[in-house]
């Protein structure tokens, strides 16, 4: 069976509620997901009653911005229990510095004579886990751009006049912390870190010796022949290849859970390969 272990919730990006999202893969005829909200857990406990009475495996995740040589890097990390522990202790810091980086990047907006208050983007993310695709949101309504692209495009993308840089930790450190705490991890969408398709192994190999868990190989914006090249790059590193749809709900309402753009399909090898790193 297959499925899904790249999912975003009303508790960061999204914006089906957890309840919502076990649902659709209810729907979807998924027999997993994993909840991947931006740097927290903070759906966990609602997924995971839903997913009991719906008889769905429901796999604690998030997705950790980290630094890797000098650049962002998206880490998923799987297994992760809420509670206390040495990487979920640390989501709290993370947690502050985002709360600071988003009230100072509202005010580089204000300072642009943008009319918008951080009780706006406060109300547009509607909870926990709020970030710049609520910014996106808020200039949208308001006219100040037409859509996502040129929001990012205009100010909120790095070196862009709204963006500020939020700490993070560095990738070596995360995957460190996330096996110190009975979890495993995996790059997310590596099409993003600017490394050409027939140099992954190389780059790639510093962070599998460091006990990195995956690469994300099935993911809903790539072509099959990319999905297959990922695969056996993490097979030839020892790595588990993992997949997702990377569903935002509303924000990116090309994707499907589970079939991403309509052809995704991740086995449950996946999972089955990320548990067995976790012992
Ligand atoms: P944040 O976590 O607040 O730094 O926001 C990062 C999120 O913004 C990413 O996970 C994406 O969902 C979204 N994002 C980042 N860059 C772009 C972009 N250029 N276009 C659209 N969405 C973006
Ligand atoms: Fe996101
Ligand atoms: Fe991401
Ligand atoms: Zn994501």
């Amino acid at each position: 069976m297959a499925v899904d272990l790249h999912l975003h919730s009303t508790c960061s990006d999204g914006t089906d509620a957890p309840e919502r999202i076990v649902e659709l893969a209810v729907d979807a005829g998924l027999s997993a997901i994993a909840l991947t909200d931006h740097d927290n857990l903070d759906g966990i406990a609602r997924a995971r009653a839903a997913a009991e009475s719906a008889d769905i495996e429901l796999v604690s995740g998030t997705e950790l911005s980290v630094e890797w040589r000098g650049s962002p890097m998206h880490l998923l990390v799987y297994f992760l229990e809420p509670g206390d522990g040495p990487l979920q202790n640390r989501l709290a810091a993370i947690q502050d510095s985002r709360a600071t980086r988003n009230r100072r990047m509202v005010e580089r907006l204000r300072d642009l004579d943008i009319d918008i208050t951080f009780e706006e983007v406060e109300a547009e993310a509607g909870g926990t886990g709020i970030g710049r695709p609520h910014m996106a949101q808020v200039l949208i309504e308001k006219g100040v751009v037409p859509d996502f692209a040129s929001a990012f495009d205009r100010y909120l993308a790095a070196g862009r006049p709204g963006y500020i840089q939020r700490d993070r930790l560095d990738a070596i450190e995360a995957i460190d912390l996330a096996a110190a705490s009975g979890a495993t991890t995996s790059i997310a969408h590596p099409h993003t870190l600017g490394v050409a398709a027939d140099d992954y192994d190389r780059a790639f190999a510093g962070l599998a010796d460091a006990g990195l868990g995956g690469i994300e190989a099935w993911y809903g914006e790539y072509e099959p022949q990319v999905r297959e090249h990922l695969a056996a790059v993490a097979a030839s590193l020892g790595l588990v290849a993992t997949g997702g749809s990377d569903y935002h709900g509303r924000y990116k309402p090309e994707l499907r859970i589970g079939s991403g753009r309509g052809d995704l399909v991740v086995p449950d090898a996946a999972l089955a390969g990320l548990r067995a790193r976790v012992g």
